[in-house]
């Protein structure tokens, strides 16, 4: 959307946000609907003492103050979830050792210690939102008011079942696991390479035709004169090996998605489509990746290509939103010298992103600031909106500038006293050429040797950290595998030989699958190709509602080890209201790791030897199934599920200590203190993070989804997380001398 059509911050959102405080008075006036009146009347009833502390209060703090006493007294049996309540026990370990009760105890705790709380409601566009849901009760038994929804109270139900002991937590078995994964096929399925064969002829016809009728084209792609219908799909067929014609034919108008999906989609999606045109969100389906989507819907993978199809078709609420996004990452936002929120100095605006002492994510000046698609939960939807980013390729091939700003980059990575880790991404690394890639290369391996040159006449303990790691960004082995050539995997291999010779160790390419129906041939044949050439591959997966059902992430993971890829992150989905359709709730990203990824756990005796993994990385896919096999595991679950917090960076350790009239849970994060931080994270506290989806939400949605919503019953009761450990294959090798404290391109007020 061009600025001028950006919607100013003073309009009221146009929904149905009741919990939003237009007036906290008021809201305390309004009734309650039936549903939820009976609902309260079902969480009395299964609560005796809930109904007799609410009743006998005179007002909302006698009930706060009843509740509190109530569940202190009860804690009294375990002093270990009290001292949890009162951080006096921290970390995984405590955390595991909590019990299932506790964790209600623990929420009801905080729910009072931060009752009437007001918080900046980032989905509602800043509107405030105050959290007191004991009170809320009060008001409903006693007015009939406080304006909460039939949500809120289906979550007290669950919270105080929970507390009873009437609801149990009933772990899955390792049976119930594989059954769960057994539902999504993967895209190596031979009945789904056929299927997708009959969707590749589609599209080639489509654009056949419209390029005969000179609809479309495309200066590198034209038949020449002459040529048979046949004839012309033999050509084509030979073009779809190459990836600047999946680029060249991208997809950008919903008519020509809905046509190369056999006039598939439903009135209902094209007038969804249309409207997100109209708004400006740009469209970019690349021929190769819509060939993923089922037109015919085959009974053994029923709902099997929804995590694709939700990135790829728009949904209700991003179009709302476009033009009301809010940036979530606050190091993002960077002015010319002045530190970034994580405190650090950065060469440029907007090459250089920091938030860690020793990674730094460089974005060059290429073509690499585009992607093979978009991703519709992007964070840089953001971005989009100012409409500087919306795929205009030829706009981003390199400037002559480029060349030398690139030098002064490198300057300040070889000037950097502790960083050690070079993330180049984009958009997507791959997006660049060869040889804007090899040029980017080539300068990060002289910065390096220049950094080991000057380390030389320093002294021990003042040393600065040399280069170890070297990372690529990119999802172009799921958007467009065809890629990965031969002739871009001789450049990655060379750059490996020369930079391990002066001790860069590490050489990962970070990918993004989704879903196992994305490892394709083409997509394994391409992973195989890097894997050959030394490089490790992981994947950063994001947890969407689709990819959130049961087995779903299980079975990537598995699927994806089999070809070679070592999971990185499973990520819970960024943003506000936008991303609501996509969001699956922390209490799930939790719930998928204590009850299914847990069957993945590699046991310690086996850490020394995954450590080697990146070392060894040409075999990869025998290494995993070494270890695979020798534990006796479905898969390694060698990632982490986490959050990307604004400002605070990755962590999955959070209480839930707040709930919205609307049912929408307040969770308060912590950093991760696993891992080194800028000095700042000190100064800067816990972050709030307020969901956009109650949890009930999130179950109707799955429920739409054709699943058995019972099979998740427990995820009520997911009210906190601590971030697990990093796996041992993700440290940083140690050098042999001792790098310096001080810290340099920092600048803390
Ligand atoms: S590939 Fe990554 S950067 Fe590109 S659109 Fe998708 S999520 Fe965004």
């Amino acid at each position: 959307m061009p600025e001028s059509k950006i919607k100013t911050e003073t309009e009221l959102p146009r929904r149905r946000y009741d919990d939003v405080v237009a007036g906290t008075h008021e809201l305390d006036k309004i009734g309650i609907s039936v549903k939820a009146h009976k609902l309260l009347k079902q969480l009395l009833k299964e609560n005796g003492k809930l109904e007799e502390i609410m009743r006998d209060s005179s007002n909302e703090v006698e009930a706060l103050v009843g509740v509190k006493n109530w569940i202190e007294g009860l804690l009294e049996d375990s002093p270990e979830a009290l001292n949890y309540y009162k951080n006096e026990r921290q970390g995984r370990k405590a955390f595991e050792s909590l019990q299932w009760r506790d964790y209600a105890a623990i929420r009801l705790l905080d729910y009072i210690k931060n009752a009437g709380r007001e918080f900046e409601d980032l989905n509602l566009r800043g509107a405030l939102a105050i959290s007191n849901p004991l009170k809320m009760i009060w008001l409903a038994v006693h007015r009939g008011t406080g304006g909460a929804k039939p949500e809120f109270f289906e979550n007290m139900i669950q919270l105080f079942r929970q507390l009873g002991g009437a609801d149990e937590r009933k772990p899955p078995s390792r049976e119930r696991l594989e059954a769960w994964m057994e539902r999504w096929p993967s895209g190596l399925d031979p009945r789904i390479i056929q299927l997708r064969q009959e969707n590749k002829e589609r599209i080639l016809n489509v654009i056949i035709d419209r390029m005969d009728k000179k609809e479309i084209s495309s200066v590198s792609f034209k038949f020449a004169p002459g040529l048979s219908r046949e004839q012309k799909y033999l050509q084509a067929l030979e073009w779809w090996n190459d990836s600047h014609f999946h680029l060249s034919f991208a997809v950008r108008s919903p008519d020509l998605v809905n046509e190369m999906l056999g006039h598939s989609l439903d009135p209902d999606t094209m007038k969804m489509l249309y409207r997100a045109e109209k708004a400006g969100i740009p469209f970019f389906v690349n021929p190769y990746y819509l060939s993923l989507l089922h037109v015919r819907v085959p009974y053994f993978a029923i709902g099997a290509d929804l995590a694709i199809r939700d990135y790829v078709i728009y949904s209700k609420q991003l179009i709302e939103e476009f033009g009301h996004i809010v940036a979530w990452e606050k190091e993002d936002k960077v002015e010319p010298g002045k530190p970034n929120a994580a405190g650090w100095l950065l060469p440029t605006h907007n090459n250089v992103h920091r938030r860690y002492p020793e990674v730094a994510i460089l974005i060059p000046d290429t073509v690499g600031r585009a992607c093979g698609g978009l991703c519709q939960s992007c964070q840089r939807m953001y971005d989009f909106q100012s409409g500087h980013l919306n795929f205009d390729l030829e706009r981003l091939q390199p400037k002559e500038t480029w060349p030398e700003k690139l030098q002064r980059l490198m300057e300040y990575f070889e000037n950097d006293s502790q960083l050690r880790d070079i993330l180049i991404t984009g958009g997507d690394a791959l997006m660049s050429s060869d040889h804007s890639l090899k040029e980017v290369l080539d300068a990060i391996y002289q910065m390096a040797v220049r950094k080991i040159e000057a380390n030389k006449s320093r002294k021990d303990g003042e040393k600065y950290a040399h280069l170890v790691r070297v990372r690529l960004g990119t999802r172009l082995p799921v958007y467009i595998p065809q890629r990965i050539t031969d002739a871009l995997v001789k450049i990655l291999s060379e750059f490996k030989t020369r930079a391990a010779k002066i001790g860069v160790r590490q050489f990962l390419v970070q990918t993004h699958f989704e879903s196992p129906m994305e490892v394709t041939p083409e997509a394994r044949d391409g992973i195989r190709k890097l894997v050959a050439a030394g490089w490790t591959i992981t994947n950063q997966h994001v947890l969407t509602t689709a990819s959130s059902r049961r087995g779903h992430t299980a079975k990537l993971r598995q699927v994806l080890n089999e070809i070679g890829v070592l999971g990185y992150y499973t990520f819970t989905v960024k943003g506000y209201m936008e991303n609501q359709h996509n969001f699956a709730t922390n209490a799930r990203a939790v719930q998928e790791q204590m009850e299914e990824k847990v069957f993945g756990v590699v046991p310690e005796k086996y850490h020394a030897r995954i450590r080697r993994f990146p070392l060894e990385a040409e075999t990869m896919v025998e290494s995993i199934r070494e270890v695979r096999q020798a534990a006796g595991l479905p898969f390694l679950a060698t990632d982490r599920n986490i959050l990307n917090l604004p400002g605070v960076g990755k962590s999955l350790t959070f209480r839930v200590i707040g709930i919205t009239r609307y049912g929408r849970r307040i969770l308060e994060f912590d950093h991760d203190p696993t891992r080194r931080h800028s000095p700042i994270i000190h100064k800067m506290g816990k972050v709030v993070i307020i969901e956009s989806k109650p949890i009930s939400e999130y179950l109707r949605h799955l429920a739409e989804m054709g699943e058995d919503i019972s099979e998740y019953a427990s995820i009520w009761g997911y009210s906190m997380g601590a971030t697990e450990p990093r796996m041992p294959i993700y440290e940083y090798p140690e050098y042999d001398f001792k790098v310096t404290d001080e810290i340099t391109n920092l600048q803390i007020a």
